[in-house]
This record gives structure tokens, C-alpha cells and sequence, in this order.
């Protein structure tokens, strides 16, 4: 029934005539789903916009987990000899499928996490980008061979060969963009895999399934188990037969997993952690640019998006105007039920109100924005909050909220501007705002982050490296650098002589 549902309508009325009876997903291991947990327990979801039960998903347990991982390992000795050919035909047929039902897709996610329809449409065309991008980048791949420097009779050349199975765990922010960028290059380089999604939002993921069932994906390539994180996903995080884990989430999480493998020294590990990203607003700008900018930076998806720029520091010629025409914006543009939607459960939104709560304490300026009720009433709604006043050293100024809060504060000089922002211990991305190319490389060049946005936010090329400095991350991906997660790589020398 789920499959079948691909407007909103449909949906809505779906859930409400299953109130009482909430649909169960199942795991998906060696082509098939059902083959449920043998814990016998379930994990409750819950629909971010009403606090209603919307589902449940069955909590994976070790023995799970290792079904999956046997139906991964035996997969791989025939998936990592394809042709490259072979597997990029695959990954078109996912790409083409997923595309077909981009709307089903784009329904439940928005149904699920919370984000707007809208937000959710984009998500999921970026989901199909990730398996074309990596059906066309495997077919384009090239090695060069040489000769060694002062031995014209040797040659050497670099191969590589898909690592093994592997463990994809991925947040619950944006569902299926972030589980496909990892199961995309996974099956791309060769590799097999058991993914899990998080507890919190895992619709997609179970009807993703469904479409490697449909592109006939060899069974066992990729499996699918559900549950939480200390039970389910530290057990394939832990499992020696994983070779390699490609990991998104919080920084806490991403440390106990580097504790977690760290005697295991052949295991590849892909960390991409939590960001408290600053915007930076010189002086040069244009506000009637510069302020929607930083609002949708701050805002977009309910300020749940790793790469949000979540402190804005603005040059005090402009901060006069600026600070007022940001509260009216996002109070025009950023309407709850509307244009934004609710944070993603009662956990996460209790997370939020304490940080609102000690900015209160601290006598921050709420200049838009109030501070939620002590218990969420009909759904996890927080009102867009921009705060001001806060001291640098404030739990709010340098710890990750993720939510619909930002702060802003005052600079005088460039040094200033790019001290402040690299007085964070995360290092994910950075927005700058200036009209001066030499600036735009100079403060640019000098910003701790993975990732720098001048005059833009949010544009990805898919080749380029994503992936965060100090807390926010370990390695990176896209392109080439997938392909060193997801690969071994061994240099020959060969002598004819
Ligand atoms: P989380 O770390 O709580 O959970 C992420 C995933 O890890 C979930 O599937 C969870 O079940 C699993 N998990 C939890 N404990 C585990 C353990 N001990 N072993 C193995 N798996 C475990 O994060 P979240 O709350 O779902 O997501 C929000 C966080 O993700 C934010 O910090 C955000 O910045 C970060 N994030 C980072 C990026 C990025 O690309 N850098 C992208 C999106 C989100």
C-alpha cells in the first residue's frame, strides 16, 4: 500500500484510515523483505507534524545484523567481478525507477521528516543524481601507466578492487538523499553492502528497496536492516566481516565509532559529523540579497541541515540594518505549516527548546521567535527564533542546535570575521558574503571548513570533495574520493625486461 500512494491526498487519507493499525516495515536481506526480527520488538515512529504514531520498524538485533552481512558477503565474490558496463546499466535502471516515482518518494519523505514537499522534491531528485553520477563516473574511470623513473624496462600503474561489504549508516535529516549517496558509489566500485537508516525516518529507505528489487539488483548486493543506533547500527559497525563503514550523523556518534573500530586498522572509515557553520556579512553587500540569503542558510528544512549557517556574523556598518530586516524576513518567509515544517520528533524537539531555554536565562534579544512550550502540543513545532546578545563562550553560540535558531553578532575587520569563525571546534562549511573578489579569496582561503560558499549556499557538484575539517568529519566523498573509500588500492611494478 505504500508503494501505491503518491499524492498527498492519498497519503493522508492512508494514515488516518490506519490509525489504529500503523503499517510495520520489514528488513530487506537477500532480495526479500519480511524475514523479521528475531527481538520481536518494535520501534515506534512517529509523524513529526501531528505527534501521531505513524509507523513501526522492527529493531535489528546481532543476529539480524549478521544475516545481512552473510547475504552482503556472499554477494560479493560475483558483484565485485562485473563489468563496469554492467554495474552502471544497474544503477541507471535504480536512477530511472526512482525517478518514475519521484513524487511517491517525495510524499513520504515529506510525510516522515517533517520538511515541506517542496524540500522533500529537491531531496529526492538529488537521490537520483547520486546513481546516475556514479553510473556515468565508474565508465570514465582511468589509470595511467608509466614507466619507472631510470628503468625503461619496468612499468608501474596503479589497480584497484572493491574493498568488501559494507555498513551505511546514515541521519535522519535528509533520508534518502543521504542513504543514496553512499549506497550509489557503494554498488558503483563493486562493493556490497547493509545499510541502515535512522530509526527516526525510514519510509524511504524501505521503499528504496523496492527498486532494487524492480532494477532486478542482484540479491544480497544491498540489504537493508532497521533499529536504533547502540543495538543495530553499532553491531554492523562492529561486525569483522565489514570492511569498511561510510558513516553520517552527529559528531558523538561519529567518535564512538572511530573508539568502536579503532583495533580494526584495514577498516575503512568515511566520517561526516556535525557543523555549527558561520555566515559571514561584509559591509559590501547588498541586504536585499544578502538577508534572504542567510535566512534560507539558517532556515532551510528547519534549520536541520548539517551545512546551515547557524551563526551569522555581520560587519557593523550594515548590522544596524541587517539584524532588524533579517527578523522581518523570516518572520514574511518562514511561516510554520506553510513554508517550514515541524523538527523531526518530541526528542529532538526537547534538544531545541533546552538551547532556547538557556538563551532566555542568558537575556539574549529573541528577535523573532519565542520559546516553545515545556511539551509539544499536536506535532514538534518550534517558530523560526533569531537571537542576539549572547557572549562567544554561550552553549548556544558554539554548540550545534540544529533547528530553527541563529545568532548573530557584530565584527569590525576581516581578521576579526574569520577569527570568529574559526573559533569552533567543527569545521563543516562556511557562507561569505562580499562583493570583493580579493576578499572572496582571501577570507575564503583562511575559513576551517570542508566546505566555503561565496555568495551562494547549498551548490554541490558531485565530483568535488564533501566533507568536513577538526570535529565535523574524517576523509571525504564525491568522485574520486568515493572511490578511495570504497576501494583498495595496490601499485604494481612490472618488469619486462
Ligand atoms: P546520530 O549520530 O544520532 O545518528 C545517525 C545514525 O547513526 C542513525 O542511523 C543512528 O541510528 C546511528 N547510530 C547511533 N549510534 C550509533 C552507534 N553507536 N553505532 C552505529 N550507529 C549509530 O545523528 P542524527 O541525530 O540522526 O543526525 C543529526 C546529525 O547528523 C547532526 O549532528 C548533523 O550535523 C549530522 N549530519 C552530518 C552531515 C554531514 O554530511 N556532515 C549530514 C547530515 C547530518
Amino acid at each position: 500500500a505504500l508503494w501505491k500512494l503518491d499524492t498527498l491526498e492519498s497519503a493522508n487519507g492512508y494514515l488516518t484510515s490506519h490509525e489504529s493499525n500503523p503499517p510495520r516495515l520489514h528488513h530487506f536481506i537477500d532480495g526479500y523483505f519480511g524475514n523479521n526480527s528475531e527481538s520481536g520488538k518494535w520501534i515506534e515512529s512517529i509523524n513529526p507534524r501531528s505527534g501521531k504514531l505513524l509507523l513501526q520498524i522492527p529493531s535489528g538485533t546481532v543476529t539480524d545484523v549478521d544475516r545481512a552481512v552473510d547475504a552482503a558477503s556472499r554477494a560479493f565474490p560475483a558483484w565485485s567481478k562485473t563489468s563496469r558496463q554492467e554495474r552502471s546499466q544497474v544503477l541507471i535502471r535504480i536512477s530511472d525507477i526512482l525517478n518514475e516515482q519521484k513524487e511517491l518518494f517525495a510524499v513520504w519523505e515529506s510525510i516522515d521528516q517533517g520538511k515541506t514537499l517542496a524540500r522533500a522534491r529537491v531531496e529526492v531528485e538529488r537521490a537520483v543524481s547520486n546513481f546516475r553520477y556514479f553510473a556515468t563516473y565508474i565508465l570514465h574511470e582511468e589509470g595511467a601507466v608509466r614507466y619507472v623513473d631510470g628503468q625503461p624496462s619496468t612499468l608501474t600503474y596503479e589497480n584497484r578492487s572493491p574493498l568488501g561489504v559494507f555498513g551505511l549508516i546514515s541521519p535522519w535529516n535528509m533520508p534518502l538523499y543521504l542513504l543514496t549517496w553512499k549506497i550509489a558509489p557503494c554498488i558503483a566500485f563493486g562493493c556490497t553492502g547493509v545499510a541502515k537508516p535512522s530509526e527516526v525516518t525510514s519510509i524511504t529507505a524501505f521503499l528504496l528497496c523496492e527498486v532494487f528489487r524492480q532494477a532486478k539488483l542482484p540479491v544480497g548486493v544491498m540489504n537493508l536492516v532497521f533499529g536504533d543506533g547502540p543495538g543495530t547500527g553499532s553491531a554492523l559497525v562492529k561486525s569483522p566481516r565489514v570492511r569498511g563503514v561510510s558513516f553520517t550523523g552527529g559528531t558523538s556518534t561519529g567518535i564512538r565509532i572511530r573508539q568502536d573500530t579503532v583495533a580494526d586498522i584495514g577498516k575503512h572509515l568515511s566520517l561526516e559529523l556535525g557543523g555549527k557553520n558561520p555566515t559571514l556579512v561584509f559591509d559590501d553587500v547588498e541586504l536585499t540579497k544578502a538577508v534572504p540569503l542567510a535566512a534560507r542558510a539558517a532556515f532551510e528544512n528547519s534549520g536541520q541541515i548539517c551545512l546551515c549557517g547557524s551563526r551569522i556574523y555581520v560587519q557593523r556598518a550594515v548590522y544596524g540594518k541587517f539584524l532588524p530586516a533579517l527578523a522581518e524576513y523570516v518572520q514574511t518567509h518562514y511561516k510554520l505549516g506553510e513554508t517550514m515544517g515541524p523538527v523531526v520528533s518530541r526528542e529532538h524537539y526537547m534538544k531545541v527548546r533546552s538551547y532556547l531555554v538557556q538563551a532566555w536565562e542568558e537575556n539574549a534579544v529573541f528577535h523573532t521567535g519565542e520559546l516553545p512550550d515545556e511539551a509539544p502540543q499536536q506535532g514538534f513545532w518550534i517558530t523560526p527564533t533569531v537571537l542576539s546578545g549572547l557572549n562567544t563562550d554561550s552553549r548556544v553560540m558554539r554548540e550545534e542546535i540544529f533547528g530553527p535558531v541563529v545568532t548573530v553578532c557584530v565584527f569590525d575587520t576581516e581578521e576579526e570575521a574569520i577569527a570568529l569563525a574559526n573559533d569552533n571546534p567543527n569545521g563543516l562549511a562556511s557562507i561569505v558574503m562580499t562583493n570583493d573578489l580579493a576578499r572572496m579569496r582571501r577570507v575564503g582561503e583562511c575559513i576551517d571548513s570542508g566546505l566555503v560558499w561565496v555568495n551562494c549556499w547549498l551548490v554541490r557538484e558531485l565530483g568535488t570533495g564533501f566533507g568536513g575539517m577538526k570535529a565535523s568529519g574524517t576523509g571525504r566523498e564525491g568522485g574520486a574520493f568515493s572511490r578511495d573509500v570504497f576501494t583498495n588500492l595496490r601499485t604494481l611494478h612490472v618488469s619486462h625486461s
